[in-house]
């Protein structure tokens, strides 16, 4: 018996990998949505003009396969030794082989008013609707924090004509991800250009109001009036159902480039994970859609008796009005960074170099550098910052 906690990517990779590899056994996924897993991706893209169906698969096509799918289940704590999952209605479910795969949850804001109405977060398909159903009154909108996810929705938010703005507490956005000018000064740019007040330094102290948000108070005492707040300051690997599990957890469930977690025949998979990545010799959490993807597959064939291992460069992509954004690798914060193409016609690209190292690689509209950078990366070849310079290519 293999069962998958999680009804997300990773556990649906997993689902369709075990069936694909011959597993024939009994196969059950438990998710804690109402729906079988989705596309998540779409949902701060398209989604909001052009509500699509995202699922990965329609439910019969799980039935068709005899994989047993529980949804609006919740799993509440794991026995390794006994080899169960219990579930919040008191069900317990045995395993021989057990995927966790539950992803990670947004974080919420500490502070004054972080539970007043009309303050959510953004994660779900549902959450998709009720902010879609939200728009219909017109509201003035505050989005907190300013990595991909924030500014996506600004993008999709102010091309749909409603007042954004966007508070980012550092100085650049997207600063998890890429750091400094060469990037940071360009998004601005794009936001402001198109109508979203996007504020840098702007640490959020308060959400003020009654029983609905009202305005946003900043540190310096500056109040912003909106009717509605989308928090997007990050997510959290959605652990708390492992406690006094014994599994090893660290910021997400430790697991090998295999997948495999501290306890035997327990693997887990996607944004819940923190996997060893050979290419960098640490354990990293990526919360990205390809490398969910890829782990849950890995998981599937290793549970199956495989050894195989996940080592693709992690690798981000955005659409922000009308402009493909690509981030590939990881930056640790002391690269050169190196700036080509044409950034006045918002076709460019920057290099982070550690020495002859690439590290990572920001593309607005350069697809072809996104490409090479995976395999440069990947392959730990030198790169030559005179020659990125004479040629404005990656080479
Ligand atoms: C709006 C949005 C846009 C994104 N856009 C991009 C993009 O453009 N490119 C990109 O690379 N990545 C993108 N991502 C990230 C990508 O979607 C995730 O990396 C991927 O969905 C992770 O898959 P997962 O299966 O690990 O987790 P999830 O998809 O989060 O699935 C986990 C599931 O487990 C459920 N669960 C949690 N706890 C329990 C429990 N105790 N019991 C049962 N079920 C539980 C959760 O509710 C959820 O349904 C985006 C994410 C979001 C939210």
């Amino acid at each position: 018996m293999i069962v998958l906690i999680g009804g997300g990517l990773a556990s649906a990779r997993a689902a369709e990998t075990l069936r694909a590899e011959g597993y024939e056994g009994p196969l059950t996924l438990v998710g804690d949505e109402l729906v079988p897993p989705y596309h998540r991706p779409p949902l701060s893209k398209t989604y909001l003009s052009e509500p699509a169906d995202q699922l990965i698969a329609p439910e019969d096509v799980y039935r068709a396969n005899g994989v047993d799918v529980r949804l609006a289940r919740r799993a509440v704590s794991l026995d390794v030794e006994r080899r169960r999952v219990v579930l919040d209605q008191g069900e317990h479910v045995a395993f021989d082989k057990l995927l966790v795969a539950t992803g990670a949850a947004p974080r919420r804001m500490p502070i004054p008013g972080g539970d007043l109405a009309n303050v959510v977060t953004f994660r779900t398909i549902e959450d998709a609707d009720a902010l879609r159903a939200r728009l219909c009154a017109g509201p003035r909108v505050v989005i907190v924090g300013g990595g991909l996810l924030g500014l996506e929705l600004a993008a999709s938010l102010r091309t749909l004509g409603h007042a954004v703005t966007l508070l980012e507490a550092a100085p650049w956005p997207l600063g998890r991800l890429v750091r400094g000018a060469e990037v940071g000064e360009r998004i601005i740019a794009l936001h402001r250009d198109h109508g979203v007040d996007l504020r840098t330094g702007a640490a959020v102290r308060a959400f003020l109001g009654a029983e609905r948000v009202e305005a946003v108070e900043l540190g310096d005492g500056t109040r912003v009036a909106c009717d509605l707040v989308i928090v997007s300051v990050g997510v959290r690997p959605a652990t708390d159902w492992l406690d006094g599990s014994g599994i090893r957890v660290e910021d997400g469930v430790l697991v090998d480039a295999g997948m495999r977690t501290s306890a035997r025949d327990v693997f887990a998979a996607g944004d819940v994970a923190r996997a060893y990545h050979p290419l960098y010799g640490e354990h990293v959490r990526v919360e990205q859609y390809g490398h969910s993807a890829a782990q849950g597959a890995v998981a599937a064939r290793n549970m199956l008796g495989r050894d195989e291992v996940v080592r693709a460069v992690p690798s981000a992509g955005s659409e922000q009005f009308g402009r493909r954004i690509q981030v590939v690798g990881r930056v640790q914060g002391n690269e050169q960074a190196v700036l080509f193409g044409d950034p006045t016609a918002l076709r460019f690209s920057v290099a982070f170099l550690d020495g002859s190292r690439l590290r990572a690689v920001f593309a607005m509209n350069r697809p072809r550098d996104a490409a090479a950078a995976r395999r440069l990366i990947e392959s730990a070849s030198p790169v030559d910052r005179d020659a990125i310079v004479r040629t404005q290519e990656l080479t």
